[in-house]
Formats: structure tokens, C-alpha cells, sequence
């Protein structure tokens, strides 16, 4: 592995190597290939911490690889990662664990009556694993000259406020012990150097955050979440052709959102299909969700116990699981400067997830981050001589272009749903642009003293989970989340809400010790930061751990 003291200074430098960023990339090299153009990712390797449904627009992808890839349809990756194109779909709708019934033909008359939950209409678009688009991505890249660096972690980012400028990012500091002593391997992390910065970091980035801060962006609305639970199940050969290998499911209803009766909790249940009798079984949660003892991998079981989608998983075996969060908020959850109304400052640009692209109406974002990257590399090629301008150009060309127009279009949507919930928010969000900008608060206030009342038979296997995400970290290295307040935890949450974050964390890091909730097992962490926009009384903060650790998705 290169060390970052080789790379004190480079041209361009991306943080996170997601579909945006390594995007950015490609885009940046292949047209001015005098540009050092360097990719960091806190992931062991390629594609190690991207995990998605994954629904892919073809647009974006083929016109980066078009010009950058010559022949890409033709090689091994092309023909595996876009295996499967989406022929036939079913959006079902579950009242109960038993019934279900189509709702397709709503959404087409939606299509054809030009309304956008017509987007929801997948046809034509791609079913892949995002950990494999981003594997081949990183083999693009490289070929191109771009240094894409693994198990490089980011702490900070060094940004002078007197010229509005970034200047570069400090790594984080490795070999420390558990009280933050240094050990014999310690290396203190150090800075590279930047002219231009894209913070690619994905949903919630940490940098993206600080900059967020220290440049005072402002969002017009709070970002919204959904968190991700994601299994692949490989199932029997006849399951698997009775699903398709080319439909895709989008389940709205039980067991999250049952009208009248109750939980109302927005999202819904996913079935994907991947290669070699393999399917990928999902459920999408609003963040908002209001029920104290609610864990979201028992509404996946719930899912996976209903009799429809039970028919084609039933006695598979479980090969790799995963959990991230979604960004929600929309149009107006962008992190935008008050002054230029720029999506980051001066040389410093926040692409994809991380900006919040994602068009909730379609419940697709990866075409986004890829369209987002090739325009921050486009702002950047124009902007040498004049570095300070990049973020404006940058914000330019999205707002005019294919991310500003679909998350214009999806603006008012989740918005509605979080406002009025899922059973009277559906049919108004139909309408949702005509209304106006509604006031809406963080997902963490949401929650309430009411009990989820779907509970399974069997306690959610945490520990299997986490190990089929193959998720580590050094055993020995600092605690990454920090509760801020104890006392918190002990008098006003354990009272109100049951210390809830040991049940909603998907690996089961949370625990009581000693009669108070701790971050017992932060090996286990899945980087997913529910934690941190979940726990009702905002009290955890999810910092980075050392480079290389977290899950290691491979085919998510
Ligand atoms: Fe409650 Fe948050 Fe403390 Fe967990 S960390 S016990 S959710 S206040
Ligand atoms: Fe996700 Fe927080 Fe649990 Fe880590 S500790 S897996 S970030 S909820």
C-alpha cells in the first residue's frame, strides 16, 4: 500500500469511494490526465463498504464508461455487474401477513397521468450489487491513473476560513490503545494536501459534516433517513426461477405500515435478484419511526415470513447482510452556502449521497452520485485558474442538469409522508409539489413511548448478522462511539424509551454493563450511524475508527 506522505500534495483529492466519487474520478483523469487525482476509502477494499437494493439508471453509468472505458461492454465485469436488466416488477401491496395484491397498474396510471410516482416504474433500469459496480469502477479508475487508496480513513477537514478555501484532510491516527495511548505501531495520520476537494463520503459523511460546520452551509429542512437491512439469500434453482432473474420487488404495508390499524412507519420490503440463484432481500425503514422497542431486522423477518415472498427464500441459506442509511431529506435537505447558494465552498464540492441525491420517488440515487461525480470533475477541469469558483460551477451544472431536475420533482414527497405518516401521506403526496414547504424535524424527535406491536416468534440473531457482513475491527483500538451524556441515558432514557439504541442497532453493539447502556461492542459497528441520527435524545456521536475497519461487503 502507498503511504499518504507520498501523497503530501495532489490535484484533486476524493474522499470515499463510492459510485460518486470514483466517478469524479475517472471524469477528472481521463480529461486532463496532467491531474494527480487521488481516491481515499476507509473500507479494507474495493467495494468493502457500499452496499445498496441496488436499482441502477443506466444513463449516467454508460456515458462515464463511453468515454472513458473503450470496449467496457465487452469485459467480464460489464457482462456480470449488469447481468440483470429489470423486464418485470411487482409493487405489492400487504394489509395483512397473508394478503397481497399488485398495485402495479396504480403506478402506470400514475406514469401515464404524468404524475412522478410514475417514477417508481423500474423497466429497463439494472438489479446490481453495488459492492461489485464499485470493484470494477476502482479497476476503471486505476487503469486511467487515478490512485485509489483503501484503508485510508479521514478525520478532519482543514479548511481556512479566511479565504473560504479547503486546503486538504487529515487521516486518522492509528495504534492507539483503548484509553488513546499510543502503542508501539502508532502513526500519527497525516495530512494530504489538496487544490481541489470532492467529499464523496456517502450517506451522513463525517467530513461532510465538518465542512458543513466550519464553512456554515446551512440545509433548508433537516435530512431525513431511512435505514437499510439488507440479507443475500442463495436459494434453490427453482425459487430463484420462479422469482426471475429479471423482476424486481417493491413491497409497500405490513409489516411496517398497516392503515387505521397501525405501525405507521414509512419504507417497505425489496426483493432483488443477483447471479448464481441468489437473492437479495431488503427492508427500508423510515427513520422517523415512533415505536421505542422497534428493531428493524424484526420487521425484515416479518417480511420474509410472508407467505409471498416466503415462497422464494424459504430454507435458503444466508450469505452475506449488511445495514447502511439512506439520505431522505430531498431538495431541500441539500447542505448549500447562504451566500452563492453553492453545494459545498470555494474548491470544495459534496457530490452524491453525501449531498443528499437521492429521488425518493424513484427510491434511486446511484444514477445521481454518478451524474453528480462527472460534474464536480467537469467544474474542476474549468476551474484551475480559478479554484475559489468550483463549488458555484459545480452547483451550476447540477442544478440545471439531471440531479437538479429529479430532485426538484421529488421535492415535497418525503417530506409529506414524514408530516402527515404514511396512511394519509401517500395519496397527498400525489399533490406534494403544489404544497408548500412544510416545517419538519429531525427523525431522532420522532420517537414515543408506543410499542411496535409486530413482534416475532424468534430474537433477531444480531450476531449472525454481523458476521455474514464479515464486519472488524482492531480489538484493541479506541471505543469510535461516543454516548455524550450518561446521565442521559440513565434518567430520562432508560425511564421514557428503554434505552432503545441496544434493540435499533443492527449488530448489537449497544449493551448495559454494569446497569448502564455502553458502546460494548464497537467491533461489531456496521458504519451504518443509525445510532447517531436515532437515539431520541441525539446523544451519540459515531467518530472514525482506524482505516481498514468496518464490514466487508462483497456482493451487496
Ligand atoms: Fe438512550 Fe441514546 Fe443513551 Fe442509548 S445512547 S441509552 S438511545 S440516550
Ligand atoms: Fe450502526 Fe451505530 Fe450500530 Fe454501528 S453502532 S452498527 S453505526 S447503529
Amino acid at each position: 500500500m502507498q503511504n499518504s506522505k507520498d501523497l503530501n500534495k495532489v490535484h484533486v483529492l476524493i474522499v470515499g469511494a463510492g459510485p460518486a466519487g470514483l466517478a469524479a474520478a475517472i471524469h477528472a483523469k481521463k480529461n486532463n490526465p496532467e491531474f494527480d487525482v487521488c481516491v481515499i476509502d476507509k473500507a479494507f477494499g474495493a467495494g468493502n463498504h457500499n452496499l445498496s437494493g441496488a436499482v441502477l439508471e443506466h444513463e449516467p453509468l454508460h456515458s462515464l464508461l463511453d468515454s472513458a472505458a473503450d470496449g467496457w461492454r465487452e469485459s467480464k465485469e460489464a457482462k456480470d455487474v449488469l447481468a440483470q436488466t429489470i423486464t418485470s416488477e411487482i409493487i405489492p401491496f400487504m394489509p395483512s401477513s397473508k394478503i397481497v395484491f399488485d398495485l402495479l397498474f396504480v403506478i402506470k396510471i400514475a406514469k401515464w397521468l404524468g404524475l412522478g410516482l410514475g417514477g417508481m416504474i423500474h423497466k429497463g433500469d439494472y438489479a446490481v450489487s453495488i459492492s461489485k459496480l464499485c470493484k470494477w469502477l476502482t479497476r476503471i479508475a486505476r487503469d486511467a491513473g487515478v490512485e485509489v487508496l483503501y484503508g485510508f480513513a479521514a478525520q478532519d477537514i482543514i479548511f481556512d476560513k479566511n479565504t473560504g478555501l479547503t486546503t486538504g484532510i487529515k487521516l486518522v491516527d492509528q495504534g492507539l490503545d483503548k484509553e488513546g495511548n499510543k502503542q508501539p505501531n502508532y502513526l500519527a495520520g497525516d495530512i494530504i494536501n489538496a487544490d481541489f476537494i470532492i467529499l464523496a463520503e456517502g450517506c451522513d459523511g463525517l467530513l461532510t459534516e465538518k465542512l458543513i460546520e466550519k464553512a456554515k452551509l446551512e440545509r433548508k429542512q433537516p435530512q431525513l433517513f431511512s435505514l437499510g437491512i439488507k440479507e443475500l439469500i442463495r436459494v434453490r434453482p427453482e425459487q430463484y426461477q420462479k422469482f426471475g432473474a429479471n423482476r424486481v420487488v417493491h413491497a409497500m404495508g405490513y409489516p411496517i405500515w398497516t392503515p387505521i390499524l397501525g405501525p405507521a412507519i414509512f419504507g417497505g420490503g425489496t426483493i432483488y435478484p443477483g447471479t448464481d440463484n441468489h437473492l437479495a432481500v431488503g427492508m427500508i425503514v423510515g427513520a422517523d419511526w415512533k415505536y421505542y422497542d422497534f428493531n428493524p431486522q424484526d420487521a425484515l423477518t416479518k417480511f420474509k415470513d410472508h407467505k409471498f415472498v416466503k415462497q422464494f427464500i424459504e430454507s435458503g441459506t444466508i450469505v452475506e447482510s449488511g445495514a447502511k442509511l439512506i439520505p431522505e431529506g430531498g431538495f431541500h435537505a441539500i447542505p448549500r452556502d447562504p451566500q452563492t447558494n453553492s453545494i459545498g465552498k470555494g474548491n470544495c464540492l459534496i457530490i452524491g449521497d453525501g449531498a443528499g441525491f437521492v429521488n425518493m420517488l424513484k427510491i434511486r440515487g446511484i444514477h445521481l452520485a454518478i451524474d453528480s461525480g462527472i460534474q464536480a470533475a467537469t467544474a474542476i477541469i474549468s476551474s484551475v485558474a480559478d479554484p475559489e469558483t468550483t463549488a458555484v460551477k459545480y452547483t451550476e451544472l447540477i442544478d440545471k442538469g439531471l440531479v437538479g431536475k429529479e430532485m426538484k420533482s421529488a421535492a415535497n414527497y418525503r417530506q409529506t409522508i414524514a408530516k402527515f405518516g404514511p396512511t394519509l401521506g401517500f395519496p397527498i403526496s400525489i399533490i406534494s409539489n403544489l404544497l408548500p414547504k412544510f416545517t419538519i424535524e429531525e427523525d431522532y424527535k420522532a420517537m414515543t413511548e408506543a410499542k411496535y406491536k409486530f413482534k416475532p416468534q424468534r430474537n433477531f440473531d444480531k450476531d449472525a448478522f454481523t458476521a455474514a457482513a464479515a464486519t472488524e475491527h482492531r480489538e484493541e483500538e479506541p471505543c469510535h462511539l461516543e454516548i455524550l451524556d450518561i446521565d442521559t441515558c440513565e434518567w430520562e432514557c432508560a425511564t421514557k424509551f428503554d434505552r432503545p439504541c441496544i434493540t435499533f442497532c443492527p449488530a448489537g453493539v449497544y449493551e448495559i454493563v454494569d446497569g448502564k447502556a455502553k458502546a460494548a461492542n464497537p467491533s461489531n459497528c456496521l458504519h451504518c450511524k443509525t445510532c447517531q441520527r436515532k437515539c431520541p435524545f441525539d446523544n451519540i456521536k459515531w467518530t472514525v475508527p482506524e482505516g481498514g475497519g468496518g464490514p466487508r461487503y462483497r456482493r451487496m
